[in-house]
């Protein structure tokens, strides 16, 4: 199922520029609103919400577009890193009801304090080092 109202489907039926990669199930594209250089998401062509609800030939092809994505950010930005995540349920803040899953490049000294990476969604439990 695809939705016309559905910003992700409207993007990939209308074959937009800034999707720079696909395979049978997903493809990938540059986060309109990125939070670091390169920002991509990757997102399966089919409408639902969850990455829970995927199957696992969508999966496959979403693992392999990250390794393909993480190639194409390594050789035009050259992170020092990266973070994957992916939001799933407006408690957990995700915006867009279209499952996708963040592929955010890092730099060094992009934050002060990088220990912990996706720990930091609680921000005074990123580091647990301080308190061990
Ligand atoms: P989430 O909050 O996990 O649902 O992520 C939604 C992502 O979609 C955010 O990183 C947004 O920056 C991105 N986004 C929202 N609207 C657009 C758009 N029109 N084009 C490209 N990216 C978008
Ligand atoms: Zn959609």
């Amino acid at each position: 199922m695809s939705t016309n109202s559905c910003i992700f489907c409207n993007i990939l039926r209308e074959k937009r520029d800034n999707i720079v990669l696909s395979n049978k199930h997903c493809f990938a594209m540059f986060d309109g609103y990125p939070v670091s250089k390169g920002h991509i998401l990757i997102i399966p062509k089919r409408h639902v919400s969850s990455f829970f609800q995927l199957e696992l030939d969508e999966v496959v092809d979403a693992y392999l577009l990250l390794q393909e994505a993480k190639k194409l950010l390594d050789k035009k930005f050259k992170p020092a890193g990266y973070n994957i995540g992916v939001n799933i349920g407006s408690a957990a803040g995700q915006t867009v009801w279209h499952v996708h899953i963040h592929l955010i490049p890092r730099y060094k000294g992009d934050v002060e304090n990088p220990t912990g990476g996706i720990r930091n969604i609680f921000p005074d439990k990123g580091d647990y080092t301080k308190i061990l």
